[in-house]
């Protein structure tokens, strides 16, 4: 295994970080205890250092699963978890969800503690009303947190807004071949790297869909002079960056495991050759002449009157028709999902034009919006979605 140091602890991280959000289950969506175990396992004896997970990973189960295989290894490895920002409703709830995490891990300290996803600036600025900065820094102080960081999935103004407004130990990011332009992006990479905040890398490969392209993708990768396979191309392309301590991936099966640990111990910063790249810049273009809709996540159509998610929408949209429809419909399930706030489905939209009038790639929004429906918003992603939020309810 090959480690990264993370310059504002000076600790060593495994390159690869074990993402235990989609781990084997069982037909009724139990997490499947034994394959499950081998896993860890194996990355245990193969120098993986770090475990990720969160509060409503595997509807509650993930946090302890970890807990429970990592328990008599737990000094020797760092776990990150997070917190879930859209539970939260008021103080008393952060309270709450951490004693909880705490005793479903199996510990009294987080090596990583980090908002959860948080999707825009103003997300962040709720969680401060409701004194999260009192509690993290409360628990910082009494070790119970060592590093404090958020994960994002925002646009790369809003991410940047939200790495400004706090002296965060650590962001987390998705960030892959295809999304140099998107969420983050390379931007919001420079912008972590200029500020000195170390950056973890989620989705290296898109939730595993880079992993399984079409005969056309494969067609360009075989022409490249050394053979791999296509998880193994998506990982090296984030290792190739020195700026990432650790990438995450969220493995399903032992073969998986184990492909990655060999890709991570051979793939240091710089690990990419001239010819590599190009092999990329040929499958990415590939990718990129699927896209539907022109959307660069600038977010400057926002906020809509109605609360519909635009940016959020068109990528999904776009991911139906560039990767998987089942991947987009996840995706778009779990961000229109009603929370507190507007659920901001398509749906939602009333055609009343004010986002079009602010678009700065002119997107007939109205229009792209009713055919972002059509595809997505299907009888079944709504019963999923509903039964989503009921899960969650259950689970707090
Ligand atoms: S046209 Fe639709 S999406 Fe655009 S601002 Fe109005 S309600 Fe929102
Ligand atoms: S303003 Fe246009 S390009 Fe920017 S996020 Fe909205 S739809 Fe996308």
């Amino acid at each position: 295994m090959l480690y990264r140091t993370n310059s504002r602890t000076d600790k060593k991280i495994s390159a690869l970080g074990f993402g235990a959000m989609r781990l084997p289950v069982h037909e009724d969506g139990r997490i499947d205890y034994d394959k499950s175990k081998e896993m860890v396992d194996y990355c245990l004896d193969n120098g993986v250092n770090y475990f990720d997970t969160a509060y409503f990973y595997h509807n509650g189960q993930s946090e302890p699963f970890l807990g429970e295989v990592l328990e008599k290894v737990r000094d020797d490895v760092y776990i990150a978890t997070k917190l879930p920002v859209l539970n939260v409703h008021q103080y008393e709830d952060i309270e709450k969800i951490f004693s909880d995490q705490q005793r479903k891990l199996r510990t009294n300290y987080f090596d990583y503690y980090l908002m959860h996803a948080l999707t825009d600036f103003a997300q962040w600025q709720k969680m401060k009303e409701y004194g999260v900065i009192r509690f993290i820094e409360k628990q910082k102080a009494k070790g119970s947190i060592l590093n404090i960081g958020f994960s994002a999935h925002t646009s790369t103004s809003e991410f940047i807004k939200i790495l400004d407004d706090y002296d965060w130990d650590i962001a987390q990011i998705q960030y892959n071949y295809l999304d140099e332009d998107i969420q983050a992006g390379s931007e919001g990479v420079r912008y972590a790297k200029q500020k000195g905040i170390p950056l973890i890398v989620m989705e290296p490969i898109r939730g595993g869909v880079l992993a399984n392209p079409g005969q056309d993708i494969m067609d360009i990768f075989e022409k490249a002079k050394e053979k791999k396979t296509p998880a193994q191309w998506a990982l090296e392309w984030v290792w190739d960056h020195e700026a990432f301590i650790v990438v995450l991936s969220g493995m399903s099966t032992i073969e998986q495991v184990k492909e990655n640990i060999k890709t991570a111990a051979q793939s240091p910063p710089g690990c990419l050759t001239q010819d590599d790249k190009n092999i990329i810049g040929a499958v990415r273009a590939e990718y990129k002449k699927r896209i539907k809709v022109p959307c660069t996540r600038c977010c400057y159509c926002l906020p809509c009157p109605q609360g519909v998610r635009i940016p959020d929408i068109f990528e999904c949209y776009n991911n139906y028709y560039m990767l998987s429809p089942e991947i987009a419909r996840d995706s778009y399930a779990f961000r229109t999902m009603k929370t507190d706030a507007p659920d901001g489905k398509a749906s939602k939209c009333i055609e009343c034009g004010l986002c079009e009038t602010k678009c700065p790639q002119k997107i007939n929004i109205i229009e792209e919006l009713k055919a972002a429906k059509d595809v997505l918003e299907t009888e079944e992603v709504l019963k999923r979605q509903k039964k989503m939020v009921e899960e969650d309810k259950n689970i707090l």
